[in-house]
């Protein structure tokens, strides 16, 4: 199997990756700095190749699936992980909106961006699965006050996720959103769970067997309200 990972040169990505790696997948660590990817693939092993990707730029799409195209010529798994902005500096009725405009365009215009870009590649694989790594941030029945831009932006790709999901059902694309609960990552900061277990649930979604379940949101393997 064939994965990427966005985001991957520390946190919850870098270790998507080490434990992809680990159950023998073959594993695109992508990060927006080249060095930094270069960094993280090579202490993970060599069925981690390191790629420059920066999910806001739609060149490096482009160039991300012509080079997968060229090298492997399928793609398994993305796993749309790469965040920003846990705002919680902000609240929605004065949030600066030039801070929700490009948390938005990392958090979901990102991962929208690429399933687009890939989806040919992952049409060309044999168990093409889709995971958004989203947060409990986006669940709308829980909704309260507070990180405007994070939570409208995991909202919003809970909804991509759910279209995707639907969109690609006939084909045997499974797409699905994952929590990895609070982490403690530097997004997360500390007093989160460890690094393993977060990544542990998105790992889970991203080897799901052919008749796993699709347009769900999950923590741990299990469903989560929306
Ligand atoms: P993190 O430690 O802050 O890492 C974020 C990663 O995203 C970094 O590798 C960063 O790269 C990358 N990134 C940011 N903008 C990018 C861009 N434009 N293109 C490519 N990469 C970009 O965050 P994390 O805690 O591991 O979070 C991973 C995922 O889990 C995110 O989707 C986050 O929303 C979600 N999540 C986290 C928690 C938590 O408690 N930690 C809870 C719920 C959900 P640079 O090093 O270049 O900045």
């Amino acid at each position: 199997m064939i994965a990427l990972v966005t985001g991957a040169n520390r946190g919850i990505g870098r270790e998507v990756c080490r434990q992809l790696a680990g159950l023998g997948h073959t594993v695109l660590l992508t990060a927006r700095s080249e060095q930094a990817a270069a960094a993280a693939a090579d202490e993970l092993g060599p069925s981690v190749h390191p790629l420059t990707l920066d999910v806001t730029s739609p060149e490096d799409a482009a160039r991300v699936a012509a080079e997968i195209g060229e090298r492997f010529g399928r793609l398994d798994v993305l796993v749309n992980n790469a965040a920003i902005t846990y705002d919680t500096w902000q609240r929605a009725i004065t949030a600066d909106l030039d801070v929700v405009r490009e948390a938005v365009e990392t958090n979901l215009y990102g991962p929208w961006r690429l399933i687009q870009a890939l989806l040919p590649l992952l049409r060309a694989g044999e168990h093409p699965r889709i995971v958004n790594v989203s947060s409990a941030a986006a669940s709308l029945s829980m909704m309260g006050a507070g990180t405007p831009a994070y939570s409208v932006s995991k909202a919003a790709l809970n909804a991509l996720t759910r279209m995707c999901a639907a969109e690609l059902r006939g084909e045997g694309v499974l797409v699905n959103a994952v929590c990895p609960g609070w982490v403690a990552t530097d997004m997360g900061g500390p007093g989160g769970r460890p690094v393993a277990e977060g990544a542990a649930g998105v790992v889970w979604a991203a080897t799901l067997p052919d008749d796993g379940p699709t347009g769900g949101f999950f923590r741990d393997g299990q469903p989560v309200p929306w």
